[in-house]
C-alpha cells in the first residue's frame, strides 16, 4: 500500500493502543463469526486434518470514510437496479440478442443458454424466480474538476452468489462495537461518530428474501417437510458467511435449509414426476425434504462444472419446481456485456426496462463507460484505445465471468488482446478504471496488519421476487422487492483486483462523512 499524505484519517496509534484494539477485535470476530476457515497458506490443511479452525475474516481496523450522499443514492436506487434487472431476466427475446453475440466464443455462457433452452423446450413448471443481487460501486471524483462532487459509478451487478453479505453486518457490529469500548483512541473518536456509522442489515434482510420465496411456493406436493436448499462449493473457506444467512433464516422465519455442494446434486435429489424437487439429507436418506427454493452459492463459475456430469445437475436443477435463485435467464443477465449494452450512449435499453424517466436517469449516472470490442463504430473505436499501450491504461478487460481474479488491467490489456484471437476478442468489455480518491486504513489479514492507501468499493444488495409473464402478460410481475442493506470491501490501492475471497481485500463498513 502507498502512504497518502493528505490523509489525516486514521491516525497513528501508540503500540499499547493498537494491541488494545488488536485484541478486541480479534476475539469479537471470533465469537460473532466474522470468521473464513484458514487458507492453505496459512493452516496447512495437515495441521487441521479435523477442520475445526478458523480465523478472523479480514477485516479494516476502522470504518473507512464514505461520502454520504454516495451513500444514500446508491441505497434510494437499488429498487430501481432491481426492477431492472429482473425485467432483462423477463425479456428472453433481448437477453437473447446479447447472448448471440457471445455462444460462439464463451463455451461457459453458451452451456448456460444450450442448458436454458433444453428446460424451455419441456416447459417451465416455476413461474417465481428470486434475485439476490448486489450492485457494487466506487466513489468517482473527475480529477479535471478540483470542487467536483463525489458521484457513484458502478462496477458491476451480480445476480448469482452475491457473497459477503452475512460477514457485512458482522463488521458493521464491530467497528460500533469498537468505538462503544474507546478502542478506537480519543484522537480519533472525533472522526468516528456513532451517528455516521451505518449497520447493514444484509444478513437478516436476504435471509428474509428466502423466507419470501419459501412462503410463495406455495403447498407441499410431495413431502410436508419443506426446506431451502444451499447449493456450495466444497471446500468452501467463506462458509461462515453463507451459515448467518441460514442461521437468520431458521430464527428469524423458521425455514429449514441445508447445505448441498454443487458436485454430490445428483446423487442426493431427485425429481419426480411432475418436477418436485426432493432432497434426502446424507445423515438421514429415508427422510425426504420438497425444496421450495435453490440458493446457488456455486455453479457461477466454469471451475463448478469439471465433468459433465455437473451440466446434467445444473439442469436437473433448472428443470426443477423449486424456485432458481438465481435461474440460468438471471444468471445471464449478470453477464459483464448486459451491462456494457445498458451503458451504450443515448440506447433505448434502459427505457425499455424502466420507463420512469427520472428512475431510468439516476440509474443512468451510476454506468461508467463500457465498450464492446466488437465490429460496431464503437467496438473499433475501443479495440484502438485497447491495443494502445498509452490509452490501455485507463481501461481494464472483462470476460463473461464471475468470483474475482478473470479481469485484464491497464497496461497488460495490449499484450493479453495479441495473443487472443481476433474473433474472441467480443466475448470481453472495455471498461474506464474508475478512479475514486485517495483514502487511508488498516486492513489485518492473516494476523498481519498493513497499514496504507486503500480502495473502497461499495455493494448494495437488493432482493426481488417476481413472476414470470406468459401469454396473457407477457411482462410479468414484481412480487416482492427491497433494498437488502450493504456490503463494504477495502482492498491496498497497489492491488487492481478487489476480491476478499480471492486473498485481495477486507471487509469493513462506512462512515459516513
Ligand atoms: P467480478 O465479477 O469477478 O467480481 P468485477 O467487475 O467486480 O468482476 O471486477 C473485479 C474487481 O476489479 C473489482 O472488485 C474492482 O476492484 C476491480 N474493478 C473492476 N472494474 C473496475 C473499474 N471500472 N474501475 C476500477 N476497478 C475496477
Ligand atoms: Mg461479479
Ligand atoms: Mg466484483
Amino acid at each position: 500500500m502507498t502512504s497518502n499524505s493528505h490523509a489525516e484519517y486514521p491516525p497513528e496509534l501508540s503500540q499499547a493502543e493498537e494491541q488494545y484494539l488488536l485484541s478486541n477485535l480479534k476475539d469479537w470476530s471470533i465469537a460473532h463469526g466474522l470468521a473464513v476457515r484458514p487458507a492453505p497458506s496459512f493452516v496447512e490443511p495437515s495441521q487441521d486434518p479435523a477442520g475445526v479452525l478458523a480465523s478472523t475474516a479480514p477485516v479494516t481496523l476502522f470504518p473507512s470514510l464514505f461520502p454520504r450522499s454516495c451513500f444514500e443514492e446508491g441505497m434510494a436506487i437499488q429498487k430501481a437496479y432491481n426492477e431492472l434487472y429482473s425485467g432483462i431476466s423477463r425479456d428472453e427475446p433481448w437477453l437473447q440478442s446479447i447472448v448471440e453475440e457471445l455462444v460462439d466464443i464463451d463455451d461457459f455462457v453458451a452451456k448456460l443458454w444450450r442448458t436454458h433452452l433444453e428446460v424451455k423446450k419441456e416447459g417451465y413448471v416455476q413461474e417465481l424466480s428470486l434475485g439476490l443481487f448486489r450492485s457494487d460501486y466506487m466513489v468517482h471524483q473527475d480529477p479535471s474538476l478540483a470542487n467536483a462532487a463525489p458521484g457513484l459509478k458502478q462496477v458491476e451487478f451480480n445476480t448469482i452468489a452475491s457473497s459477503f453479505g452475512g460477514l457485512s453486518s458482522q463488521v458493521s457490529a464491530l467497528h460500533k462495537y469498537l468505538l462503544t469500548i474507546d478502542a478506537y483512541p480519543s484522537s480519533t473518536s472525533p472522526m468516528i461518530k456513532e451517528e455516521g456509522l451505518r449497520q447493514s442489515n444484509s444478513a437478516s434482510s436476504l435471509a428474509k428474501g428466502l423466507a419470501a420465496a419459501h412462503h410463495a411456493y406455495g403447498s407441499s406436493r410431495a413431502s410436508p417437510s419443506l426446506c431451502v436448499l444451499f447449493v456450495v462449493q466444497n471446500p468452501e473457506r467463506n462458509v461462515f458467511d453463507q451459515r448467518h444467512l441460514e442461521y437468520a433464516l431458521l430464527k428469524e422465519s423458521g425455514v429449514r435449509s441445508f447445505r448441498l455442494p454443487f458436485s454430490e446434486t445428483l446423487a442426493h435429489t431427485r425429481l419426480d414426476s411432475d418436477r418436485t424437487l426432493i432432497y434426502t439429507p446424507p445423515n438421514a436418506p429415508s427422510t425426504a425434504y420438497e425444496v421450495t427454493t435453490i440458493y446457488f452459492r456455486a455453479g457461477y463459475s466454469p471451475d463448478d462444472y469439471p465433468r459433465d456430469e455437473d451440466w446434467s445437475a445444473r439442469l436437473h436443477l433448472e428443470k426443477s419446481r423449486a424456485i432458481k435463485c438465481p435461474s440460468i435467464l438471471t444468471h445471464l443477465a449478470g453477464c459483464k456485456k448486459v451491462q456494457q449494452v445498458l451503458a451504450t450512449p443515448h440506447s433505448p435499453h434502459l427505457k425499455r426496462f424502466l420507463p420512469n424517466d427520472q428512475v431510468a436517469a439516476r440509474v443512468l449516472e451510476t454506468f461508467a463507460p463500457i465498450y464492446p470490442l466488437d465490429d460496431s463504430e464503437a467496438g473499433k473505436e475501443a479495440r484502438k484505445l485497447a491495443t494502445d499501450a498509452s490509452s490501455a491504461t485507463k481501461y481494464v478487460l472483462k470476460p463473461q465471468r464471475e468470483g474475482g481474479g478473470n479481469n485484464v488491467y491497464r497496461k497488460a490489456i495490449p499484450p493479453f488482446l495479441e495473443k487472443l484471437p481476433e474473433t474472441h476478442w467480443p466475448a470481453y468489455i472495455l471498461m474506464e478504471m474508475i478512479e475514486p480518491p485517495p483514502l487511508e486504513n488498516a486492513i489485518l489479514r492473516n494476523g498481519e496488519l498493513q497499514r496504507g492507501g486503500v480502495i473502497c468499493e461499495l455493494g448494495v444488495y437488493g432482493v426481488c421476487l417476481w413472476k414470470e409473464g406468459n401469454g396473457n402478460d407477457k411482462k410479468g410481475e414484481v412480487l416482492e422487492s427491497w433494498e437488502a442493506g450493504y456490503l463494504l470491501r477495502t482492498k491496498g490501492d497497489q492491488s487492481e483486483e478487489g476480491g476478499v475471497a480471492a486473498g485481495f481485500g477486507a471487509v469493513d463498513s462506512c462512515c459516513l462523512v
